[in-house]
């Protein structure tokens, strides 16, 4: 039998029975409402104002009426603290005698145990005091205010804390808040507390700096039709609620194509077994000079936005903002070592998928070639040499290989684990592999350091991130000289010459010359390609026998903008003395105030507050400039 209690009943009055099943047994706190909220905004979205304006009044009569406040006791250590230190004082004093150890491995031995004490404790005392039924702890629990790190910190122990440049402090903190420090540990603990300042200071200034790379980025990429008619999409499945508010490219479980996908659309998916589908994406959206309003799907606002909305702002601020905050929140753990440091790592691991930098922290190898995996062997500096083919492939020492002798792999498969750079995958799969790489990558980085995020604003960010090919053969495509680098998007129309259609299977090793599905222009055709375009049906494909005039290569974010076509819009890149000299020494500075950039009519006054969305302004059909009022 379940216990109830007058709180739950009260609780239960307000949420019907469907949106709290399973739920019976948890306890009612900041977790519980946040998961019902969720499925009522996901399942009833119109029954979500009612639901959650209900429980804030329960909340709000409750804190008047049941006043939680803690006692003296609370603050009393809820462990036997005494024999905890002896304990610990024991193997110092072990370590400390040992005479088979230097000074510096002394220190280290010392640090461990205080490590160690430092991360079991939070948990160890929130547990105890909830037995004794502290109200601290059940303040902590019901997620209202503080942490278990907190609560330890008050009548625990730290033990172990971190310096500005997050180097541990071989000075333990035994006592906590309510026993009164002593100096050196007063000391140790105000380090802490200033490397909690230092990173909030810090981390800010990366993410805040990250943002502003990725605006300039993807500032000019705006929704510039109402709908490009395309069968192109993502390939997805129903389990994934981030497809609320697009479209279906192609028709699925008794669906047409164009469907909206509501939840109750993907709930009806799900229920037909529908295992694949497609549905429209600012990656495969084929409009001109930016992406149409079908493509971005409903966003928000919960309708398409309109002509001129400019999404790439919007999904650069989607992927910033949540990134300073979850920096910000570091703050509060105020520098004890225990705590992970996650966000700072989270930030390290989203920046390096946008700088695509030489050396990828803990990258994984990728397939150079393809061919069958013919040798893995130990490397003499640590790690491992596989062997793909002839190709020799390193993987480095903390990573484990993931392929075995015998396999069959691509270039730019992975060999193994570890995240791969997204410039080898777009070097070898293509810009539209690339794409949604980076759009999966991003989403696996965020969600594993439980930072917000939304695929579709993902889906703007790639398009404009991964979107970069250096000529080759300039022939055919406008006034380019060989190792130009430019925007896909802008060549994407241009088929190459000696195009011709053949039978899919019969298309390995050629190179797609019309973008199908999500692959883009140049993908070469390897036999998992082929496979995919026949399991979606597509029996032809139109090819070319060799590479098209240019090959797919990843652009750091800061060097985006230096790319763009209207030359004001590389002002809010770097290297503007170099971009400048180089556009006017090929001659090709164009620039437009009326264009996608806002930059060039900001800089030259024009047509001020003229394209503003909300006017439902079509920016490409105002051509003329128009003085400022
Ligand atoms: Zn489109």
């Amino acid at each position: 039998m379940r216990t109830l209690t007058p709180g739950r009943l009260l609780f239960e009055e307000i949420v019907p029975p469907e949106f709290r099943a399973g739920t019976d047994d948890e306890p009612i706190g900041a977790e519980l409402v946040k998961k019902i909220l969720q499925s009522v905004a996901e399942q009833a979205p119109d029954q979500y104002k009612n639901i959650s304006h209900r429980l804030l009044k329960l909340g709000a009569k409750a804190s008047i009426e049941v006043p939680a406040s803690f006692t003296l006791e609370d603050l009393k250590s809820p462990i036997d603290k005494k024999s905890l230190i002896a304990e610990v004082e024991a193997k110092e004093d072990e370590i400390r005698n040992n005479k088979s150890l230097t000074p510096q491995q002394r220190t280290e031995a010392l640090i461990k145990l205080y490590a160690e004490q430092s991360a079991a404790m939070p948990e160890k005392i929130f547990q105890a005091s909830s037995a004794r039924g502290s109200n601290l702890a059940k303040m902590v629990a019901s997620g209202a205010r503080g942490n278990k790190g907190q609560l330890n910190s008050n009548i625990g122990a730290d033990w172990l804390m971190l310096d500005a440049d997050s180097r541990p402090i071989p000075v333990p903190i035994k006592n906590s808040y309510s026993d009164g420090l002593s100096p050196a540990e007063y000391y140790a603990s105000a380090y802490g507390t200033r490397r909690g300042l230092l990173s909030t200071k810090f981390s800010v200034q990366e993410a805040g700096y990250l943002s502003k790379q990725l605006a300039a980025a993807s500032h000019d990429l705006i929704v510039s039709s109402k709908d490009c008619e395309t069968d192109r999409g993502y390939p997805t499945d129903p389990s994934d609620t981030d497809n609320i508010g697009a479209v279906l490219s192609r028709p699925a479980g008794g669906f047409p194509a164009n469907t909206i996908i509501t939840s109750r659309v993907l709930k009806q998916l799900r229920d037909n077994n529908v295992k694949k589908m497609s549905v429209r994406s600012p990656l495969t959206c084929t409009a001109k000079n930016g992406i149409c309003s079908i493509c971005a799907g409903i966003k928000e606002k919960n309708r398409f936005p309109e002509i001129g909305e400019r999404v790439g702002l919007s999904a650069s601020s989607s992927v910033g903002e949540p990134l300073s905050q979850g920096t910000l929140s570091e703050k509060h753990s105020g520098g004890v070592a225990s705590s992970s440091g996650k966000a700072v790592s989270a930030f390290k691991q989203i920046d390096s998928l946008v700088q695509v930098p030489e050396v990828f922290p803990n990258g994984a190898a990728v397939s150079e070639v393809d061919g069958v995996v013919s040798r893995i062997e130990e490397a003499p500096q640590g790690g491992h040499f596989v062997y793909v083919g002839d190709k020799q492939h390193y993987v480095g020492r903390n990573i484990d290989v993931s392929v075995k002798r015998g396999d069959t792999v691509e270039a730019g498969d992975v060999l193994s684990s570890g995240v791969p750079n997204p410039y080898d995958i777009v070097k070898h799969k293509g810009i539209g592999q690339g794409r949604t790489y980076f759009v999966d990558a991003m989403r696996r980085a965020m969600k594993s350091n439980n930072i917000a995020n939304d695929r579709r604003q993902l889906e703007v960010l790639g398009r404009s991130l991964v979107n970069h090919v250096r000529v080759t053969n300039p022939e055919g495509y406008g006034s380019y000289l060989p190792d130009d680098i430019i925007e896909y998007s802008s060549i994407e129309d241009h088929t190459p010459d000696g195009a011709t259609r053949v039978p899919t299977s019969k298309a390995i090793n050629k190179y797609l010359a019309k973008p199908i599905l999500h692959y883009s222009v140049g993908t070469r055709i390897t036999p998992s390609v082929a496979r995919n375009l026949e399991e979606n049906d597509e029996k032809e494909i139109d090819i070319t026998d060799s590479s098209p005039g240019f090959e797919p290569e990843a652009q750091r974010v800061m060097d985006i903008p230096g790319h763009k076509t209207d030359w004001m819009a590389q002002l809010a890149g770097s290297n503007l003395k170099k971009r400048i000299l180089s556009d006017v020494h090929s001659g090709t500075a164009i620039s437009d105030p009326q264009g996608p950039s806002f930059i060039p009519g900001l800089a030259k006054g024009v047509g001020f507050g003229d394209l503003s969305h909300t006017q439902g302004v079509d920016p490409f059909k105002n051509t003329s400039p128009k003085p400022i009022k």
